[in-house]
């Protein structure tokens, strides 16, 4: 019986959970300069209480140092957010509307979505970030209605505001680039590793039958389809291997056939087809006797070779069936041809390429 006692669930995670750990140290990084930035600015325009708040803002920020440190993501993302929200709004109540302090709102909101994706990729539960950005908007038009009754409370000349607002745009933009251009990178990293975990076999690191699929289907689309061969190998008594070595010896044998096979194919495309069954397939442009004579010796190389497992030493024989590509068939069709010349093989003594 099949022991499943093998590595299928490890390293399951696209992703080591440190990239998550490092983009959350990259965001609080850049919020601490943001507000190294703004202190500067505060201190030109003796914006008292900004000082003073600020400085709470740069404690809470190397806070949020310690608070990745202990994986309190959760507690990071909403002491992100919350800090943010209220300073931008006090900010925007402190130097009006016209200064644009109200648009880091709209960053905010990249920024909880941006520290939702990752914490949820560190394990942890969903920030809630719909409450986060509806607090958000309210806000904002809190701000906005604010100034309907009230005035702001430092008056700056306007030309000081435009450049505060032209300021705080760049700095958005600057925010809303960086962040969009990580996750983007990120994404597609992770399409890649996730592409690669679907095609490729995890033990034999050889294209998978999904990956063949794909290849087949491409293949049929092609006028020359009847000048490619498709060798289907089985081990023989693989069984036995797994019975009396262990399923992890039965590992071992597995990647060094899906190796020794790939070394000798001489171009043709390897993919493990499915438990201890190998596909090759090639083309026939030359001649098939001479291919067949490259399969035969792919069989006697693994024949031939000594195995050694910690203290075992043995060794294996392959079977293979043969069959080249007839003029409408389906690759079902084809393969199954391929199948009754690899099963008359084992009927009749195994060890053997039946063509
Ligand atoms: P035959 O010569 O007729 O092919 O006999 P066999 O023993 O090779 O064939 P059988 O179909 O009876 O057994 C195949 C075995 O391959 C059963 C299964 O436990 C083992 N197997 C399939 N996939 C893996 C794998 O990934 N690792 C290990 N260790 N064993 C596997
Ligand atoms: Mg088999
Ligand atoms: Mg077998």
């Amino acid at each position: 019986m099949l022991k499943i006692n093998r590595n299928f669930f490890k390293n399951e995670d696209i992703f080591s959970n440190e990239i998550a750990y490092i983009a959350s140290y990259v965001i609080n990084a850049l919020f601490l300069i943001l507000h190294i930035f703004f202190e500067i600015y505060y201190i030109v325009i003796a914006a008292d209480w900004m000082i003073k708040l600020n400085i709470v803002s740069l404690i809470i920020g190397i806070l949020n140092f310690g608070l990745i440190k202990f994986e309190k993501t959760k507690i990071f993302v909403n002491m992100l957010f919350y800090e943010a929200m209220i300073h931008v709004t006090i900010a925007t109540l402190c130097f009006g509307w016209n200064c644009g302090f109200q648009n880091f709102h709209i960053a905010i909101i990249v920024l909880i979505f941006f520290g939702n994706y990752f914490s949820q990729k560190m394990g942890h539960d969903d920030v809630r970030t719909l409450k986060f950005c509806i607090l958000d908007i309210i806000a904002y038009l809190f701000s906005f209605l604010w100034f309907n009754w009230f005035e702001e409370i430092y008056v700056i000349s306007t030309t000081l505001q435009k450049y505060t607002q032209l300021l705080s745009a760049l700095v958005i933009f600057f925010i809303v680039i960086a962040f969009m251009w990580i996750l983007t990178q990120f994404t597609v990293r992770v399409e890649e590793a996730m592409n690669k975990k679907a095609q490729f076999d995890e033990l034999t690191q050889l294209p998978n039958r999904y990956y063949l699929m794909a290849h087949f289907k491409q293949l049929m689309t092609k006028d020359n389809k009847q000048n490619n061969y498709l060798a289907i190998m089985d081990i023989d008594d693989f069984k036995k291997v797994n019975d009396t070595y262990g399923h992890n010896c039965g590992d071992y044998v597995l990647k060094e056939i899906a190796q020794l096979i790939k070394k000798y194919s001489k171009g043709g495309f390897v993919c493990r087809w499915g438990g201890e069954e190998f596909i090759i397939l090639g083309s026939v442009e030359i001649d098939m006797k001479n291919q067949c004579r490259i399969l035969n010796d792919i069989r006697k190389f693994v024949g031939n070779h000594d195995f050694k497992y910690e203290v075992y030493k043995f060794n294996i024989t392959i079977t293979m069936g043969v069959a080249i590509y007839e003029q409408g068939q389906s690759v079902e069709e084809w393969v199954n041809v391929a199948d009754k010349k690899l099963y008359a093989g084992k009927y009749s003594g195994k060890n053997k390429l039946v063509f």
